[in-house]
């Protein structure tokens, strides 16, 4: 047998997503494993319902499942699709190509509605489309981890709501360090995980459901689904139980870190997340990288940056691992090599902020690039 491999002495996990997980929430999660049918955990259950209601904007009960992410934008679509119906994608960027990719994979009547990517998601072309086709839902990315754009929701929830079509959003990194209103807003499904700004270990997701979309999910004649079949789910959760084997230690993580979430305040956290990504921006910028996307619509959540003229970008995220154990994420897609991307989500502060520039300032002056010293730092610093 090989060796275990060591752990690293250093690491600073600072991706969009997975985050690096706060102590009180490690702790949480190595708490004894409960039975996932008995009282304590139905009370954990319960505690984690009514902690995360309030950040998503729902009155209802969050369905509850051990997976990830993109498990969830699968789930969102077969409980409401029947085969072969029709399905409008928005994309301007990587995860939104993957809800069309995963639509086209069960064989429904996919139309991507393209928009660049770095570029908004308009909701009047979503308008306009819906006016010419019946669609069974449209599927929007909140927070497009690829190129940190937001959409906004709230406009794109307009278009939609008054129409039979459903609106499926992905807020795998959104939820938890940008605003949802869920009910307000019109979203019908929204789907989201455990690892980025909620700040617990990957392993589990959710699905958040709306009135509109459970009329539809109630009925027989959607595509085949069994362990992500949400008529089941719903069947139990509202006394605190899921069909299948809950990630009980990830909901007691869950139930912790939405507990630090309240404590500082829901507003609070909000403001953290925007202040600070605008902060880490300005510091990027005094060293030379341009801020990739539409100004208007950037991410509290992502920050992505272009990397300055004749620098790799994948060279600087190997340098910033391999010399400061510090991991951050450069792009799988089209903006490879060009675009890096460090998360500002969960539990973080203005302290990883500066570290995070002092060592991409380290970094780029070893890569040949010419940089003032400290520079990033005060300009992160002004900004705050
Ligand atoms: N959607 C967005 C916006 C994401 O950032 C990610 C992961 O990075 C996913 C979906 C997929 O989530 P998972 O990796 O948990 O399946």
């Amino acid at each position: 047998m090989n060796p275990l491999p060591t752990m690293p002495h250093e690491y600073r996990l600072r991706l969009p997503g997975p985050v690096a997980v706060p102590a009180r929430v490690q702790q949480a999660v190595s708490e004894c494993v409960l039975n996932h049918r008995g009282p304590e955990f139905r009370a954990q259950m319960a505690a984690m319902q009514e902690r995360i209601r309030p950040v998503i904007g729902t009155d209802h009960n969050v369905l509850v499942y051990a997976g990830s992410g993109t498990g969830m934008m699968e789930a969102s679509l077969v409980n409401v699709c029947a085969p072969g119906e029709a399905v409008l994608a928005c994309v301007n960027g990587q995860f939104g190509q993957r809800y069309a990719s995963i639509a086209r994979s069960l064989g429904l009547d996919v139309e991507e509605l393209e928009f660049a990517w770095g570029a908004p998601i308009l909701a009047e072309a979503i308008a306009e489309k819906l006016k010419t086709k019946r669609y069974r839902a449209v599927t929007v990315v909140h927070n497009e981890s690829s190129t940190g754009m937001i959409a906004d929701i709230a406009a794109i929830g307009a278009a939609v709501r008054e129409t039979e079509t459903l609106l499926l959003v992905d807020s795998v990194s959104g939820l938890g360090g940008m605003p949802m209103r869920q009910e307000q807003w019109g979203v019908d499904v929204l789907v989201s995980a455990s690892q980025k700004a909620l700040s617990c270990p990957p392993g589990m997701a959710f699905a958040s459901i709306g009135a509109k979309a459970r009329a539809v999910i109630e009925r027989e004649d959607r595509l085949p689904r069994f362990y992500l079949d949400f008529r089941k789910a719903l069947k139990s959760i509202d006394e605190n139980e899921t069909p299948f084997t809950t990630p009980v230690s990830l909901v007691a993580g869950l139930v912790e870190s939405l507990q630090m979430m309240h404590e500082e305040g829901l507003q609070n956290v909000l403001v953290r997340h925007t202040r600070l990504a605008e902060s880490f921006r300005r510091g990027a910028a005094a060293l030379g990288f341009s801020i990739y996307g539409d100004p208007s619509l950037l991410s509290n959540t992502v920050v992505a940056l272009e990397v300055p003229e004749g620098v790799n970008g994948g060279a600087i995220v190997k340098m910033m691992r391999e010399e400061f154990h510090t991991i951050i994420a450069g792009s799988r897609n089209k903006l490879q090599g060009k675009v890096i991307r460090v998360g500002t989500m969960g539990d973080f502060d203005l302290h990883d902020v500066l570290t995070d520039l002092t060592l991409l300032e380290k970094t780029l002056g070893q890569l040949g690039v010419k940089v003032t010293p400290g520079a990033a730092a005060e300009a992160a610093l002004q900004a705050i």
